[in-house]
């Protein structure tokens, strides 16, 4: 066997799942997981569950499935903190060459991870999931997950693949550049494919979720859409002076009907087409400013450079971990 042949069978993987309120799933997950890694990496992987604030019992089963099996470790959250940041802080522990990402819900099939890693043995860097349809999800949400893919691919430079999640494996170099960046907004698969390298897509039937709910509900949908944005993209400033434009030509188009209208002698009467003009151009210039405001709130808010997430607890089992002893 050559040197790089060994080494690749020696590469470890790393597996980061963020867990809201996930009670009912966590098992089923774990006992699709675990075979799934076992089947690429023996016994050269660990699996990071990290608990966001969950209110149920998820953090109990996670200390339970650590206890049981020295490649499971359960990382504690203070709180909630959002998905994105969850993700955020699993990757910050993980020390395998190779780092899987996916949900908790199974609605990531962890059998995907052979295909994934081939992919990455021949040379790319990510791979990630394509949804090629969702099963279990209403058509509301299919429908504005789609609407939001296409209005980011028009406004963002950076080419985010459309339907994918942060369902992707990566290389311990991508993971390493996406914790070197430091922003408080993280929209990670966004993140991922600005880093660049060569990034594949896998194409897989997205399942219906294993148990439970959806913790993205409209509200957090249009948080992280916003977060997309602003993240990637200045064109919704540049509206402000798109919008300026339009309504001095639309001035300009009044102004010379007013004028034509004195010249021929006519009178240009009503207050009601004034006050529409008013209310509509109050509405454009306050619209322009919440568009300012949010990208000023959140300079604020990177200004303070508070850390990204607070750990609360590790809990794995004492002796080394199945990764370090190899
Ligand atoms: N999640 C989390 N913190 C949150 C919300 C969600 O860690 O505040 C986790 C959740 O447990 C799941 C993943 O993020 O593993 C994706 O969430 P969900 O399945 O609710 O999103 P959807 O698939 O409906 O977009
Ligand atoms: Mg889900």
């Amino acid at each position: 066997m050559s040197a790089t042949q060994q080494a690749i069978r020696a590469a470890s993987l790393s597996v980061v799942v963020p867990i809201y309120n996930e009670e009912t799933g966590i098992d089923a997950l774990i006992e699709r997981l675990v075979p799934a890694c076992e089947g690429q990496f023996d016994s050269r992987f660990e699996i990071l569950l990290i608990n966001d604030g969950s209110t149920d019992s998820s953090w109990q089963k996670i200390c339970d499935h650590a206890d049981r099996d020295s490649r499971i470790a359960g990382i504690d959250l203070s709180r909630n903190h959002g998905h994105q940041l969850a993700l955020s802080a699993g990757l910050s522990q993980t020390i395998g060459d190779y780092v899987f990402v996916l949900d908790a819900d199974l609605q990531d099939p962890p059998e995907l991870l052979g295909t994934m890693l081939q992919e990455l043995r021949s040379g790319a860097d990510v791979a990630y999931g394509q949804r090629q349809c969702r099963r279990g999800e209403t058509a509301f949400k299919r429908g504005t997950a789609a609407l939001f893919y296409r209005l980011l691919g028009k406004l963002v430079e950076t080419d985010i693949p459309r339907d994918t999640g942060d369902f992707r494996l990566m290389t311990r170099r991508v993971a390493d550049h996406l914790l070197a960046m430091p922003e408080r907004y993280r929209f990670v698969r966004g993140m991922v494919s600005w880093i660049g390298f060569q990034q594949v897509a896998v194409a897989y039937e997205r399942d219906a979720r294993f148990a439970g709910e959806t913790h993205y509900p409209l509200r957090k949908m249009l948080a992280l859409a916003a977060d997309a944005v602003t993240s990637f993209s200045t064109v919704p400033l540049r509206f402000a002076s798109h919008l300026g434009m339009l309504f001095g030509l639309v001035g300009l188009a009044s102004l010379s009907w007013v004028g034509w209208g004195w010249l021929t002698g006519g009178t240009v009467r009503g207050w009601a087409s004034l006050a529409t003009l008013v209310l509509l151009l109050g509405s454009a210039q306050l619209l322009v400013l919440g568009v300012f405001g949010e990208y000023l709130g959140r300079m604020y808010m990177e200004t303070k450079r508070r850390p990204l997430f607070m750990i609360a607890e590790v809990h794995r089992q004492p002796a080394v971990t199945a990764l370090s002893a190899n």
